[in-house]
């Protein structure tokens, strides 16, 4: 009896003669799985196709796992068909790839899902500052909302990048009193009806987004607009 795995095949590249090597995001976390010369036609194609798919598949339970068999489950975007969407949908795939091997991936796996189902119906940039805002806990770097970064105080004036959360009137240095973005943030942070678009400057929260994934994740995300010229 072979066991079925599921996961979303990311990338492949070729491996010796007229092999390759697939790697696969699963519940479990990143995969790499040797398809071999000869095997069928159908399985030769895995990771060489236009969009993204999820799969179900079997492999060998050896060190270097082999893939048996497979079938696709989903299938997200055509690259030539919706630009816009897979491109957010590679940056996420970057995030993805940024994980700790001992992330939550049994969480983060169907998280990632919903998101890309959503991406099928929603604005792409509120779908990915949904992701990158939720996916800020498991890098362990959750922005504190609820009181000062610095002394704790839980009266908030302000909101600080750079510091990681907000900031209380005493340790603010900016004169002005500004929440916004910090409200912003933390509506999508807890939002949990994905279905429902929050009302909210996409482009003004992704660029915070973008920002705090360079200061805190260390990861400088490909940028989200596409330039046809
Ligand atoms: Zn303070």
């Amino acid at each position: 009896m072979k066991t079925a795995f599921e996961g979303v095949v990311l990338s492949s590249i070729s491996y010796k003669e007229k092999s390759k090597i697939v790697y696969l995001y699963t519940p479990n976390g990143m995969e790499s799985i040797l398809v071999p010369n000869g095997a069928s036609v159908s399985s030769n194609r895995l990771g060489f196709t236009t969009t993204l798919n999820r799969v179900s598949y079997s492999k060998t339970s050896s060190a270097y796992p082999k893939l048996i068999e497979y079938s696709v489950l989903e299938q997200f975007y055509d690259f030539h068909q919706d630009l816009e969407k897979i491109q957010i949908a590679m940056i996420m795939i970057q995030v993805i790839k940024a994980l700790e091997e001992d992330a939550p991936h049994h969480r983060i796996y169907p998280f990632w899902i919903q998101c890309l189902n959503l991406l099928k119906k929603r604005n792409p940039l509120y779908v990915l500052s949904l992701f990158l805002c939720k996916m800020l806990a498991v890098f362990g770097v959750r922005p504190e909302f609820e009181s000062c970064v610095r002394c704790g105080n839980r009266e908030i004036v302000n909101f600080s990048i750079v510091e990681g959360g907000s900031l209380c009137r005493f340790c603010s240095t900016v004169s002005e009193e500004n929440t916004e973005l910090k409200n912003a943030l933390r509506l999508l942070y807890n939002h949990k009806e994905y279905e429902k678009v929050l009302d909210l400057d996409d482009t003004k929260i992704l660029t915070s987004l973008y920002e705090y994934y360079q200061i805190h994740v260390h990861l400088t995300l490909k940028p989200y607009h596409i330039d046809l010229q």
